[in-house]
């Protein structure tokens, strides 16, 4: 599979360069058409079963997306109520949505609950609060740490033994303790692996572990192996091969519910997958300097914008859509903040020049969702393209947005 790149530079007929003129530098720019190819991918690869799409939106809360989820049939994983909330400005019923916390106020998992959303449960102490408050009256799943390292890398692991996640498989039997006490109503297991796992392998590791221990909860409707599918980063990546992952899957899913006796919902909390590839971030160059070390290049852009490079190690393919068939020379491209703020090292790219535009690819996940003030720098606007129509989804921040909480004066 090819990873995605605007042809010719254009994304569905529409030149970026123009979008920066119209809506300024830098700009988050997003092609719905891609969101739904890989959406299609998913639904395609497990067609023979019952499978459920929960988008893992942290990745990207813009109402837009949600919106564009929605009509195409896929629902929600959220991690707070700021994002359950705008999960139902979205449009979506609370009963579509699923809140998954790590470690939350239990305030946070009576509203959520109160509103009509499913929890994950990740701890024994929210287990036996959710058995005391709830008794067998409210439905919820539990998220087990099957104790299984993999993802791209360690700071992207959420499944090994150190990780704060979910509750250890090895606690099993003070699980069913707590579940028996109260006559708690299980109507699910999870787990979420980690981010960027390529092969199938270690989706079928802890699938076998939840589906092992689903043996101890007689009342399941749900598997829910979380997010984590690969993308591709850069031209010829090795991906996720979503066909024979799902091919696999499927079948040890079905020996699994015919073991158990009963048809289940496979679930799936993709975040990356669905929208990494679907984003660009479009920014400007302002200084090009030719040290005798390295040749820099600096954007009106920084790790406040895209923090996925400092924070860990990502890889953002370049374009500079401004003189694509310049030269190839090598650069560090750079950020405007006073910190290490590199989004590049020793990369290869057409001549560039001042006042050239640069595509970040990739940045349609964890992008504006990671994004701060600081150095009192604002936000960038977003641009939906959908149905070939190009639609400002959110305007650029102001220093008035970034003055309001301020009562210092
Ligand atoms: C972040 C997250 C995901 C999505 O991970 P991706 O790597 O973006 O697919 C899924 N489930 C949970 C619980 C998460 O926290």
């Amino acid at each position: 599979m090819q990873r995605t790149e605007p042809q010719n530079y254009l994304i569905q007929g529409i030149d970026p360069i123009q979008l920066t003129e119209q809506f300024g530098s830098p700009l988050y720019v997003y092609d719905g058409g891609t969101i739904r190819r890989k959406v299609a991918e998913l639904l395609h690869a497990f067609a023979g079963i019952n499978m459920k799409i929960k988008y893992a939106c942290k990745a990207n809360t813009n109402l837009a997306v949600l919106k564009l989820m929605r009509e195409i049939g896929v629902e929600l994983d959220v991690v707070s109520p700021g994002e359950l909330e705008m999960g139902k400005l979205a449009g979506y019923n609370a009963s579509q949505i699923t809140f998954t916390p790590s470690g939350v106020p239990f305030e946070e998992v009576r509203e959520a609950v109160e509103t009509g959303a499913i929890v994950n449960v990740d701890s024994l102490p929210l287990l036996e609060w959710f058995g005391q408050t709830y008794g067998n009256t409210k439905p919820c799943l539990i998220r087990i740490k099957p104790n299984v390292a993999a993802g791209g890398n360690i700071k992207i692991m959420t499944a090994h033994a150190d990780s704060k996640f979910g509750i250890s498989v090895l606690l099993l039997d003070q699980i069913l303790e707590v579940v028996k006490k109260y006559d708690i109503k299980i109507i699910g297991l999870h787990q979420h692996t980690g981010s960027d796992i390529k092969d199938a392998e270690p989706f079928l590791k802890v699938a076998d572990i939840l589906f092992e221990t689903a043996k101890h909860f007689p009342h399941l409707e749900i598997i829910d192996l979380g997010g984590g599918f690969k993308v591709s980063y850069l031209p010829g990546d090795a991906i996720t091969d979503m066909d024979l992952l799902g091919e696999k899957i499927s079948e040890r899913f079905k020996t699994f519910c015919k073991e158990y006796g009963r048809e289940l919902q496979l679930w799936f909390e993709p975040g990356k997958f669905l929208v990494s590839e679907s984003g660009y971030l479009l920014v400007k160059t302002t200084v090009v300097k030719e040290d005798p070390a390295r040749n820099f290049v600096h954007v009106d852009s920084g790790l406040n914008h895209l923090i996925r490079p400092m924070m860990y190690g990502s890889y953002h393919h370049i374009l500079n859509l401004s003189n694509p068939d310049g030269a190839l020379k090598s650069y560090n491209v750079v950020g405007y903040i006073c910190e290490t703020d590199t989004f590049a090292s020793d990369r290869e790219l057409p001549e560039v020049r001042k006042d050239d535009i640069l595509a970040f690819l990739n940045a349609g996940a964890y992008g504006f969702t990671m994004s701060s003030n600081y150095n009192a720098r604002l936000r960038p606007a977003e641009v939906l393209i959908d149905n070939g129509q190009a639609r400002l989804v959110r305007r650029r921040e102001t220093l008035e947005d970034l003055l309001q909480t301020q009562l210092g004066m």
